[in-house]
């Protein structure tokens, strides 16, 4: 589970954004669905983009905080 979290975790962002295809995303998908850290960084990723979407100046802040503490988070 951990192999997969390492090679999947990347994935995520684009997954949640509908840019795989095929193979990949049916693969992600599957690792998101037994993965908890996973679901909740692609819970958090949809929550963030839909906020951007919105252009509120705390969600701006709160993805950057959210990308450092993801971004040192495992590996
Ligand atoms: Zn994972």
């Amino acid at each position: 589970m951990h192999l997969d979290h390492l090679r999947y975790r990347r994935y995520v962002d684009a997954f949640v954004d509908g840019e795989l295809d095929g193979a990949l995303r049916s693969r992600v998908s599957s690792h998101i669905a037994e993965c908890p850290m996973c679901d909740r960084e692609a819970e958090m990723t949809v929550h963030i983009k839909d906020s951007l979407a919105r252009g509120t100046g705390f969600a701006a802040r709160a993805a950057d905080s959210l990308r450092r503490w993801f971004g040192t988070e495992g590996i």
